[in-house]
């Protein structure tokens, strides 16, 4: 729409969109609203959409991806999170906010979870992580406590104002999830489970969603694309390492696509190191690195007694190490024009 379009012009062609049968996505910015149709083409030019009053230009996305596009929503998305909770402190992620969320790979016991955040807190970190159901590669390893361990995480947010990130690998637990979890993990296994896609998608809390280990910046956009097409458009997506030939490091950091889906994309995107390097070397150098890429937070495994966890002990950072760490990626998210609260 033109930018002096008034608010009778916009619903005049929304209502003939919908009365077309077409699905409407109405983005509005600051300067401008956008009004997205998404449908059959036949039947999206049937409507002479240049001849409405207000608009200013009509363009056809090619792209397979709408809802999650730049072309739809040009500005960034902002995700607050921990909105709507009375213990917890809100950070907002996204358009220029930059934020660290930090924690064990796994929530160990009700003690473990409140020393991790304890610990993260202190070292500057706006959030914690913790697995309550773990995907893990062998059905012998360690699987999560399941909804005990949501229930450890919740009391240490109540603990530390720490909002929670956990995830969910079940559909069937999309709600309960929703109930304890400020932000709702979709891990790199499960990047294109389509049911758990649409069933985060109905839910009112925010979705971090990892890219799958052998996905291409297309799958990543378009399983985001599940997700918003059901309703929920709070999506931060997350670099966390690929598979490559490459057998030095667990995953190759694919930091090509940070600036890439910023570029495609209106959804914030953070970079995990831990899970790109599987231990805990150059993780600080590697996080400095995600954010001269653009990156709008990390996601950083952190426990305070390392060569004992349950999960993923060899990348995970001690408290020294987090606290360096920290240290070492200030300067870089100034230098980045982001602010980290
Ligand atoms: C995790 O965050 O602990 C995890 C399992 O990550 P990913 O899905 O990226 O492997
Ligand atoms: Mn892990």
């Amino acid at each position: 729409m033109a930018p002096r379009a008034t608010e009778e012009e916009r619903d005049t062609i929304i209502k003939t969109i919908r009365e077309q049968g077409l699905d409407v996505n109405v983005s509005v910015g600051t300067e401008r609203t956008v009004i997205g149709v998404i449908g059959p083409e036949e039947k999206i030019r049937r409507i002479p959409l240049e001849a409405f009053g207000g608009v200013e230009n009509v363009m056809r996305v090619t792209k397979p991806y709408k809802r999650v596009s730049r072309e739809f929503h040009p500005e960034p998305t902002v995700v607050t999170i921990g909105a709507d909770r009375s213990d917890a402190t809100p950070v907002k992620l996204g358009g220029g906010a930059f934020c660290v969320i930090a924690g064990p790979c796994s929530v160990e016991s009700a003690e473990h979870i409140v020393e991790c955040a304890k610990l993260v807190k202190r070292c500057g970190a706006h959030a914690l992580r913790g697995g309550a159901y773990k995907p893990r590669t062998s059905p012998y390893s360690f699987q999560g406590h399941g909804e005990e361990g949501l229930k450890m995480l919740a009391a240490a947010r109540a603990e530390t104002g720490l909002p929670i990130v956990t995830e969910v690998m079940d559909p069937r637990n999309v709600e309960l999830v929703a109930e304890y979890a400020d932000v709702m993990q979709i891990g790199a296994r499960n990047m294109q489970n389509f049911t758990l896609l649409k069933e985060v998608g109905q839910a009112k809390r925010p979705v971090l969603l990892k890219r799958g280990m052998s996905a291409t910046v297309e799958d990543l956009l378009l399983a985001a694309e599940y997700i918003l097409s059901e309703g929920n458009t709070k999506v931060i997506l997350c670099e966390r390492g690929i598979r490559t030939f490459e057998k030095a490091y667990r995953n190759t950091a694919d930091l090509s696509a940070i600036p890439t889906v910023q570029e495609l994309s209106h959804l914030p995107i953070i970079f995990d190191p831990s899970h790109a390097l599987g231990r805990r070397r150059h993780i600080a150098t590697l996080s400095c690195a995600g954010i001269a890429a653009g990156c709008d937070g990390l996601i950083i495994e952190v426990h305070p007694d390392p060569e004992h966890a349950a999960s993923d002990g060899p990348q995970c950072l001690n408290e020294p190490e987090f606290s360096e760490c920290i240290g070492r990626i200030r300067p870089y998210v100034e230098l980045a024009g982001k602010v980290m609260r």
